[in-house]
């Protein structure tokens, strides 16, 4: 049986001699693994798919539960991710808190528009690579169930200037007098950071702040769902 669906490569492992198994992350099953034959000898047909970040149409072949892919039709490859260290970085962590996120066969059309997305601005645009994945993190949170309420203090409502805390159990932000034992206090300059970001403003620039951002969600992340991103640390420190 064979069947044609839209994925995204979001990982790859050498195997045997010349082949790779995938994971690939598709519109129409979800995250599948793939096992894509003689894609690393030179001149093969269907290299590119084994490429992390590669968008591209596939049949698949399926014999007994396992998938090999038989043919590709690549849309694209998103190749200037490649070519810068931040681009190539912010673009393999948004790859891996999909892995993280998305259990093997679940289908989510929101989380594969925001991936084909991210990675079209990452690729295209001139924006800010950790302003992109600051927006992309607070989408997946949004679409994943993880919603962190950045707008005002969570509790109370007000606005919050002076000092933030962050609820990890309730996903908001609160203010001073609405804090509870045990919430961790972080900069208010960072907290207006990502307010703006998560409004969709990416022109703001300052490195050090969006730094902060990425460890903020990095701990968010990990406390919420258990989610490790191992390049975070990597992009920080570039
Ligand atoms: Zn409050």
């Amino acid at each position: 049986m064979t069947e044609k669906v839209n994925g995204i490569t979001i990982r790859a492992v050498n195997y045997k001699d010349s082949d790779k198994i995938l994971t690939v992350f598709t519109l129409e099953k979800g995250k599948v693994a793939v096992s894509a034959r003689g894609v690393r000898k030179a001149n093969a047909k269907m290299k590119q798919i084994s490429e992390p970040f590669c968008f591209a149409e596939s049949i698949l072949a399926e014999k007994s539960g396992r998938f090999t892919v038989t043919e590709i039709n690549s849309f694209d490859a998103f190749y200037p991710i490649r070519c810068d260290l931040k681009k190539f970085y912010a673009g393999t962590i948004a790859l891996e808190l999909t892995d993280a996120f998305l259990p093997d066969g679940l289908v989510s059309e929101g989380q594969f528009v925001l991936l084909v997305e991210f990675l079209k601005k990452l690729a295209y645009k001139s924006f800010n690579p950790i302003n992109l994945l600051l927006k992309f993190f607070y989408d997946v949170a949004l679409e994943n169930g993880y919603l962190i309420n950045l707008s005002a203090c969570g509790r109370c409502g007000g606005q919050i200037t002076e000092r933030v805390f962050l609820s990890v159990k309730d996903g908001c932000c609160v203010c001073e007098s609405c804090k509870r034992q045990g919430e961790n206090g972080f900069s208010i300059d960072t907290y207006l950071f990502l307010k703006k970001i998560a409004s969709g403003n990416l022109e703001e620039e300052n490195q050090e702040f969006a730094k902060n951002g990425l460890r903020f969600f990095g701990y968010y992340f990990n406390k919420v769902a258990g989610v490790n991103l191992k390049s975070l640390t990597t992009l920080i420190d570039l």
